[in-house]
């Protein structure tokens, strides 16, 4: 069986990393130490060491993206995450997310609607130490056998607010997810918190860009 290679050297890169969202102005300690734990080098070709811990999305085949380190940063420290939370990620893309929020104690169940990428990325998360559970098929539709929810996390761009995801909540739960912008490019950060009597609120927190959420599964 193949086996991840952490060496000092991709350790102190990490640690810059770190230092560079720190300086950036993130803060969050507990996602700082997550993301000092996990090797992102883990989830890119070999050949990209250096590009891993840069601050920067990055082509991870199948036209997707890695998401940058600061936006998987800015993400689990909005998703206010607890040990023990159930916790659901659209978007398993390359798995990084998903390992950022296993590692700050969450159970996660992440779903991927590109084949190619949902075997690939099952591979790489066999060889780490996370609770990571990868589900192939259409994210708007959740995962009605494992509801309800803590947790809900989009990392692709979402034309409205899915419904399904809202049902699959907890009371208190809370979903953060990237909103098309009506007019113009891109998205808007949103977090929305899901009260005992099923009202929303919803805060926003600037712009962001993902590749798009799309519906059904495919290889395209
Ligand atoms: N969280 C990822 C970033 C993923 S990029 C990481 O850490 O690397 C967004 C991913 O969402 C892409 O892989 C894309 O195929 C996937 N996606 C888009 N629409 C989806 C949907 N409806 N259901 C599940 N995955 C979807």
């Amino acid at each position: 069986m193949a086996t991840i290679e952490d060496s000092y050297r991709h350790k102190g890169m990490r640690q810059q990393l770190v230092n560079t969202l720190r300086a950036g102005g993130f803060s969050d300690e507990r996602v700082l130490a997550a993301i000092n734990e996990v090797p992102r080098h883990v989830f890119l070709d070999s050949s990209f060491v250096e590009i891993a811990y840069s601050d920067q999305a990055f082509p991870i085949g199948s036209g997707q993206t890695i998401s940058q380190p600061s936006t998987v940063a800015f993400q689990s420290y909005l998703l206010e995450v607890d040990r023990g939370m159930k916790v659901l990620e659209i978007g398993t893309g390359s798995g990084y997310q998903a390992c950022v929020l296993a590692a700050l104690g969450a159970k996660v169940f992440t779903i991927e609607r590109q084949r190619n990428l949902y075997f690939k990325t099952k591979e790489i998360l066999e060889l780490l130490p996370y609770r990571v559970k990868c589900f192939l098929g259409d994210g708007f539709e959740g995962l009605p056998n494992y509801q309800p929810f803590d947790r809900v996390i989009i990392t692709a761009g979402a034309p409205s607010l899915p419904p399904k995801l809202i049902e699959q909540m907890k009371p208190g739960g809370m979903m953060v997810i990237p909103m098309d912008n009506p007019q113009g490019e891109g998205q808007t950060m949103m977090r929305i918190t899901k009260f005992e009597d099923g009202t929303l609120k919803r805060e926003s927190f600037g712009d962001y860009k993902f590749v798009p959420m799309l519906t059904g599964t495919g290889n395209d």
